[in-house]
């Protein structure tokens, strides 16, 4: 393995084979710096998915409204999104028939 000379780019120190400046601790190995920002875009995704899990949709929440009103209108909608979906399920079904036959 050859010697990996960087040149820290917050505080211009020349560092040998570290991931991090000698000087000022910042991260300079750019191997490094992809593996971070990978990372960090996992978790944002990772983040939302959960985020995702513990807010449920508009209809879910109206479903647990105490008012009632309000848990008629989120049953209303759920039923709403369940036949739009249901359509588009049946819709992509017909035309796979369609495609098959
Ligand atoms: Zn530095």
């Amino acid at each position: 393995m050859g010697t990996k000379i960087i040149k820290c780019s917050e505080c211009a120190t020349i560092n040998k084979n570290t991931d991090y400046c000698t000087f000022c601790n910042s991260l300079i190995s750019d191997a490094k710096k992809r593996e971070q920002k990978a990372a960090k875009v996992k978790q944002a995704e990772i983040d939302k998915a959960v985020k995702k899990l513990e807010n449920p949709s508009l209809a879910e929440r109206l479903k647990k409204h105490p008012y009632f009103l309000y848990k008629i209108l989120g049953w209303i909608l759920y039923s709403a999104i369940m036949i739009v979906s249901a359509i588009g399920a049946g819709l992509a079904w017909f035309i796979a028939m369609i495609a098959a036959g």
